[in-house]
């Protein structure tokens, strides 16, 4: 079986996506597997914020492609090795690839995969589409390469979208690398006692409640430092309205514009931007990609801090690939609790 993206629903920049977007048709691959490929069985896929820019004609983004309709929409997955006609892949091999087709059964380049070790994450293989993965990565490479994060300066860091897959992560890492206060901004009361009571957050704000800035002030007495931005809009403008002189942004993602016909990243409200210019708040653009050259040393200090308990990890799994248009719709509108993942086959 093969997914496609539906050829009959163009989104538009300003429409918002639905699981009627995609449909799901039966089709067959070759029967023979050539010199340097494997045939894959596909196990998990991964639905991803960035996927709503591929169903634009212009992605608004140099470094991704939009789909195509009608052809097989892809992005992160795992799978296992059927047969192989790679020399450094075998039979029952575990592996990644950032463009895997959205198919049960795929032929693939064998050297556009990457080679797993379940050990690594405790056999908990779909961890490599998140903790262990690009999530996990853009949380620690992100807080790395632009949060400014010093242990014992005692710093205040804000995570918006935190019960997300790199906001759940980012609020924790953020503690390990030194934070001394770390509060998190979700859409569900749930969300929020899971990141206080599981994750170890100090508090967090249901956005969809209350005061958010009343509340950021009671949560944050000395400023915010750090902010780990996933959203943009009002919850980053009453972020950036509490932080201190010289504090940063990582800028992260910003969600809530992103059924929005708006440039990326879409520029501040000019009240905002004032109080960032005033205040030295650094908001440079971050995008995890440009870091690969740090990509295995990092996986490596994922995995450990997985495996020692020191990074808790959340999944919300929907199963059937009949399923992943209902999984991407529901991501972007807050079904998850950490990483979406899509099971295909056990
Ligand atoms: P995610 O946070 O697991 O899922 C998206 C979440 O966004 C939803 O669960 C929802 O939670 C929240 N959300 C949706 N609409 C919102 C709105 N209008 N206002 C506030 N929150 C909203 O997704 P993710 O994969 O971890 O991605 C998080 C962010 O990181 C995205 O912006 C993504 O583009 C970005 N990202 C960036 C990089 C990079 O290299 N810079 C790499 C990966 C991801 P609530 O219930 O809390 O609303």
């Amino acid at each position: 079986l093969i997914y496609l993206f539906n050829s009959n629903i163009t989104l538009g920049k300003n429409g918002v996506p639905v699981a009627e977007n995609f449909r799901l048709e039966q089709s067959t691959i070759a029967d023979t597997v050539q010199a340097g490929q494997v045939r894959v069985k596909t196990l998990y896929l991964s639905v991803d914020p960035y996927m709503r820019c591929r169903m634009n004609e212009d992605t608004g983004s140099d470094y991704l492609q939009p789909w195509q309709l009608s052809e097989v929409a892809d992005g992160g997955g795992i799978g296992v090795v059927e047969e192989s006609q790679h020399h450094n892949l075998a039979k029952g091999d575990f592996v990644t690839s950032f463009t895997w087709p959205w198919q049960t059964v795929a032929i693939l380049d064998g050297d556009s995969l990457q080679k797993l070790v379940p050990q690594l994450v405790n056999g908990r293989l779909s961890y490599f589409l998140g903790a262990a993965g690009i999530t996990g990565l853009t949380a620690l490479l992100g807080i790395r390469e632009k949060g400014h994060v010093a242990a014992g300066a005692n710093q205040t860091m804000v995570v918006s979208g935190a019960a997300g897959a790199c906001g759940s992560l980012a609020g924790q890492i953020g503690r390990l690398e030194g934070c001394s206060r770390v509060v998190g901004i979700a859409g569900t009361d749930e969300k929020c006692s899971i990141l206080v009571q599981e994750m170890g957050f100090d508090a967090a704000i249901n956005y969809k409640k209350g005061d958010v800035a009343k509340q950021l002030r009671e949560l944050c007495p000395s400023g915010v430092d750090v902010y780990f931005d996933n959203v943009g809009g009002d919850i980053s403008d009453t972020v950036i309205s509490q932080m201190n002189q010289n504090s940063h942004i990582i800028l992260c993602g910003q969600i809530s514009q992103y059924n929005k016909d708006v440039p990326y990243p879409p520029p501040l409200p000019p009240d905002t931007e004032k109080i960032q210019k005033e205040r030295n708040i650094t908001r440079e653009r971050f995008l995890v990609l440009n870091y690969m050259d740090k990509q295995e040393a990092s996986v490596l200090q994922l995995c450990q801090w997985i495996q020692e308990g020191k990074l808790k990890v959340r999944e919300t799994v929907v199963e059937g690939l009949a399923n992943i248009g209902a999984a991407f719709q529901s991501m972007m509108n807050g079904g998850n609790i950490g990483k979406q993942i899509v099971l295909v086959s056990k």
